[in-house]
């Protein structure tokens, strides 16, 4: 597994392991389960995971770390805590239920926030800084769907890492196209911020050619490391081949075939309606009552044409 030098002794693998998706918000993987996929990884050469509070896969990222004892591992996890007293009550819930003494990179977890979440989220931003401060935190970034956001952090010198959306078709940027946030990403970068890129296959929806939406991802000029959701040991296996350049073609095609089964709403999901347009079969509604989007299965063709229309990435196919 190719890996980055961050400084300070960090080296990363350039294969961020995804958790959300093995967690209740999609996969609802069991802890051990789930810990199984995250050990094979870490055999293949990765060693860096990111998470989140809400995604609530801290069990599956403990039951895979109490049963390791190979090469340290670097864990990144987020919060959309505003107030410093949320955040301390962020921190604290990651270091005791990963059993961490610190978490390498905690995050404002701000995906579709704009430049406004330095002002808004101060008290959140200065609790991070103080865990760096005392050493419970490595180091302090933001997560964002956002070129200005991205752009804006590299003038904060409270950022140390930057987690910014980023694929070949530019799904789900929040502010612009893909060249601004190509922009953003690199004057981040010259500006010293580490950066690592999330939704390099658009949620799901450039699996029919990762090989391409990877290399595009790991080409851009500042983009150190790109996470990718797995939940099983194939999808391991296929994307460090393709990291190391070595992509097996069966396999490919096996997990690009498992890849859409089923379609799944997440709790993110906005309400907003837009999917809605988007179904050629009338298969989505508007749940009045909870303000959350409905399939109807008895009339989803699971054509997946819904998905990529998702401004939140609520829809999954898998
Ligand atoms: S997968 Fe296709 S049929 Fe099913 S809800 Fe989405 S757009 Fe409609
Ligand atoms: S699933 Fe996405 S597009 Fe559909 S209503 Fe929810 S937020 Fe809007």
């Amino acid at each position: 597994m190719k890996m980055k030098n961050w400084g300070n002794g960090w080296h990363i693998s350039r294969l961020c392991f995804g958790v959300l998706p093995m967690g209740p918000l999609q996969k609802n993987l069991s802890p051990e389960k789930g810990g199984e996929i995250l050990l094979d990884s870490f055999r293949r050469g990765v060693n860096f995971l990111d998470t989140a509070q809400n995604y609530r896969t801290y069990p599956h990222i403990r039951c895979a770390l109490d049963r390791w004892d190979g090469h340290y591992i670097y864990v990144a996890s987020k919060s959309t805590a505003s107030t410093y007293e949320d955040m301390e009550e962020a921190v604290c819930e990651a270091l005791t239920e990963l059993n961490r003494d610190c978490i390498d990179i905690f995050h404002l977890h701000a995906a579709r926030v704009g430049p406004e979440v330095f002002s808004e989220r101060a008290g959140a931003l200065q609790c991070l800084r103080d865990h760096q401060n005392r050493g419970t935190v490595g180091r302090t970034g933001i997560s964002t769907h956002s070129a200005q956001t991205v752009r804006q952090a590299a003038h904060k010198d409270s950022i140390d890492v930057v987690f910014p959306l980023i694929n070949i078709s530019g799904l789900g940027i929040l502010d612009g196209e893909r060249r601004d946030m190509e922009e953003a990403i690199a004057r981040t970068a010259a500006a010293g911020k580490r950066l690592y890129a999330m939704k390099v296959f658009g949620g799901g929806n450039l699996l029919s050619d990762r090989e391409e939406a990877l290399r595009y991802a790991l080409s851009l000029e500042g983009i150190d490391a790109v996470c990718i959701g797995m939940v099983n040991s194939d999808e391991v296996n296929v994307n460090v081949a393709l990291l190391d350049g070595k992509a097996d073609d069966e396999l490919l095609k096996r997990t690009e075939q498992t890849a859409s089964k089923q379609i799944l709403i997440s709790p993110f999901c906005a309400g907003c309606g837009t999917c809605i347009e988007h179904c050629p079969n009338d298969a989505l509604t508007i749940d009045e009552d909870k303000g959350i989007c409905r399939v109807n299965a008895d009339r989803c063709i699971l054509c997946g044409y819904c998905a990529p229309t998702c401004p939140e990435f609520a829809i999954r196919m898998i």
